[in-house]
């Protein structure tokens, strides 16, 4: 049996990817900070590792991660952390900085990741931001390259407006995009205008980054009040609204078990449509 079917009966919330048959948890786990910011840490690697594995046995086995995150060190950790699970059961995500975006230098830069992470493939390999000095077309094309050669299963971008995604995907011939990572939450809606719409009609996921708004929205009591009516909390509220629609997943950051137990309860559940709409107003 495949193991993504057993996967499905057991988190039994998933989100597309892409237009293809291929389903990602609707929660996953971000990585910033886990290993360092902008440069590594090492000093908590154990625990990290240790907090990264239980995310996944819950049910988060989407890890989202970059080569810029701990200046490459966060990637050695989910590298580490994977090891103990089959590999096609965990989603692997990770990004090209926007400094390496000419076509050797992605393909210099994903053959680093892929090093660091100690895997042959990356499930979905990002633009992490766009760089408006280096033609898209260029970085587009080796992106697509790494798909043909199988080194990245999936390709997308992050931080794209709309007309920078459909830019980028007009230089694109044998695949197309499948994920755009964009920041949004309750406080900053700022994709609705356009760019949800967009993406909606064609079928591209939206992966929200700073879901949580770094935990303040975890501190929203008229979130919490609403949460009570679920025995939810008001983190779970505020995820969970935003997994209501069908074309959006969020990563929430989370280096504390408790917090990750709590993230990943804010699946397999969806609020009313009353409060769904309430919640929306309550936030517009
Ligand atoms: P976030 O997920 O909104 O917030 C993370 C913060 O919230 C951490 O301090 C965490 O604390 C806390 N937290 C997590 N779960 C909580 C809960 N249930 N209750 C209370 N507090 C909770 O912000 P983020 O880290 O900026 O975004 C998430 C991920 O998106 C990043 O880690 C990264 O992978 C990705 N991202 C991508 C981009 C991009 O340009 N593509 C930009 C920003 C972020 P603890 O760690 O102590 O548990």
């Amino acid at each position: 049996m495949n193991s993504k079917y057993i996967k499905i009966r057991k988190v039994n919330d998933l989100k597309r990817l892409g237009k293809i048959d291929v389903w990602v948890p609707a929660i996953g786990i971000g990585t910033w900070g886990i290993g360092g910011y902008s440069y590594p840490d090492y000093s908590l690697d154990s625990y990290y590792i240790e907090v990264l594995r239980y995310g996944i046995s819950l049910g988060m086995w989407l890890v989202d991660t970059a080569e810029y995150y701990g200046g490459g060190h966060t990637e050695e950790l989910v590298g580490e952390a994977i090891k103990v699970f089959p590999r096609e059961e965990v989603l692997i995500v990770t990004k090209v900085w926007g400094t390496h975006l000419r076509y050797d230098d992605v393909l210099k830069a994903a053959r680093n990741s892929l090093r660091r992470l100690n895997i042959s493939y990356i499930d979905l390999y990002l633009v992490h931001w766009p760089n408006p000095s280096i033609p898209l077309r260029e970085t587009m094309k080796a992106m697509e390259k790494l798909w043909y050669e199988g080194l990245a299963r999936f390709i997308g971008v992050s931080n794209f407006s709309l007309i920078e995604l459909k830019e980028a995907r007009s230089y694109l011939n044998k695949t197309d995009i499948v994920v755009n990572q964009v920041k949004y939450s309750l406080l900053d809606r700022r994709v609705e205008k356009d760019l949800l719409p967009y993406m909606e009609k064609e079928g591209i996921l939206l992966m929200a980054y700073t879901p949580l708004e770094k935990g303040v929205l975890a501190k929203d009591p008229r979130l919490a009040e609403i949460g009570k009516k679920y025995g939810k909390t008001a983190a779970q509220v505020a995820l969970n609204w935003l997994i209501y629609k069908e074309n959006v997943m969020v990563i929430p950051k989370a280096a504390n078990k408790k917090h990750l137990e709590e993230n990943a309860g804010a699946m397999g559940w969806r609020l009313a449509r009353e409060d769904y709409e309430y919640i929306s107003r309550l936030f517009s």
